[in-house]
């Protein structure tokens, strides 16, 4: 069966363009990129053009840009950089929203004595600017801000919160993790610090990553060892991930209009027939500040889990929670920092698309889901009792 995929934000495909581009770094251009000899040579040259590519998607100076694993090791290196940069100050500012990769490592961290700031948001998601202005003081080492949310979209207005840690001498990293490729990034134009972009999030493949680092920044390398990246981070590339990535990150420049146009109008419409069709239905998160590829809706009285199973029948692959949530049913953190209720919270179901989305998956999904939440609903003892008292009433 042909998966009917909108679960973007979990993980893309690949992108065929890049596939074949780094085909030849595994077998045929195998060198390693520190060799002296013409063989590595010719591999250090694409992973120059690679740093280029990254760059010119965000607007940064190739220098700035040093490849990392993962999303995940980038937001750990931001943090743990800026900690070792200033050791006399024990205070760090984050939210309530962030990934697990920036909130477990806060959670480690405060065991380890820092003091964490975790910024409540409002029922949209929003943060409060005020709040953040108040929670910044002398001892905050860093500042970290999800740009994109990876369960509703919601964007965080980062780069006025940059400025305002700038005027106090404090730094601010963003896990740009979902946004980069989906919205426009100007890095030569803002005061961001760091900022962290995982690879197989925009079509290039898993076990790659970037973390910005803004010139003039001070920065002490996470990872330790050979001299790769300028001694920021050793560690043998891996060159046909970069190479990938290089790639992706010129096609996603070259989409971004499509996925501004094209794919948000499959998303609109997708979340426009959803809420229409099935009552006690709403939408997670502030829909006018949002990614264009993202929805996260809530179908009350309903468990995402069997959503999730029904629509696997017919192929379709969406997401309850984030990704790295979802195995537990708990209601995600995102769902409750927002203050969603309990028996909305449940039923929330992520969908998030990509250019290689079609109308025709669009409008499978609006004839499927439909039915299979209204049978869901008439096996649940709480949308028998809610609809009771809503007729009572
Ligand atoms: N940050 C955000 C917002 C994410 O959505 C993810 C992955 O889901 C990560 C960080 C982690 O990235 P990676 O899977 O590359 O470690």
């Amino acid at each position: 069966m042909r998966p009917i995929y909108l679960d973007n934000n979990a993980t893309t495909r690949v992108a065929p363009e890049v596939l074949e581009t780094m085909l030849p770094y595994f077998d045929r251009l195998y060198g390693n990129p520190s060799s002296m000899h013409f063989f590595g040579g010719q591999v250090a040259r694409k992973i120059r053009e690679a740093r280029a590519q990254v760059a010119a998607l965000i607007g940064a100076q190739p220098e700035e840009i040093l490849f990392t694993s993962c999303g995940t090791e980038s937001d750990n290196a931001a943090i743990r950089s800026a900690l070792a940069a200033n050791p006399q100050k024990r205070h760090i500012v984050t939210s309530r929203v962030e990934h697990p990769a920036i909130r477990a490592l806060c959670a480690h961290l405060a065991g380890e004595g820092y003091r964490v700031t975790e910024l409540p948001v409002d029922s949209e998601g929003r943060m409060d600017m005020h709040l953040y202005e108040r929670s910044l003081t002398r001892d905050t080492a860093v500042v970290s801000l999800m740009w994109a949310n990876n369960e509703t979209g919601v964007l965080f207005p980062v780069q006025r919160a940059a400025e305002l840690a700038r005027e106090r001498g404090i730094p601010l990293h963003t896990d740009a993790v979902q946004a980069v490729g989906k919205i426009p990034i100007a890095m030569q134009a803002n005061a961001i610090n760091m900022l962290s972009i995982s690879g197989h999030k925009l079509h290039a493949p898993k076990g790659v990553g970037v973390l910005y680092v803004r010139k003039g920044t001070r920065f002490s390398p996470f990872l330790i060892g050979g001299h790769q990246e300028k001694e920021r981070r050793g560690g043998t590339e891996n060159t046909p991930g970069i190479i990938g990535l290089g790639k992706a990150c010129e096609l996603a420049a070259q989409n971004m209009e499509t996925e501004n146009t094209r794919v948000k109008q499959l998303r609109d419409k997708l979340e426009n027939e959803l809420l229409a069709r099935i009552p006690s239905s709403r939408v997670n998160g502030d829909r006018s500040q949002r990614l264009p590829n993202t929805t996260n809706i809530s179908f009350e009285f309903v468990e995402g889990e069997g959503i999730l199973l029904m629509m696997d029948e017919f192929g379709i692959c969406a997401s309850s929670g984030s990704a790295c949530t979802s195995g537990s049913l708990q209601p995600s953190h995102v769902l409750r920092a927002m203050g969603v209720p309990f028996t909305m919270a449940h039923g929330s179901i992520r969908f998030s698309l990509s250019i290689y989305n079609t109308e025709e998956e669009i409008d499978l999904v609006i004839d499927k889901l439909p039915p299979i939440i209204e049978k869901l609903r008439s096996l649940s003892p709480f949308w028998k009792r809610g609809q009771a008292v809503c007729q009572g009433s």
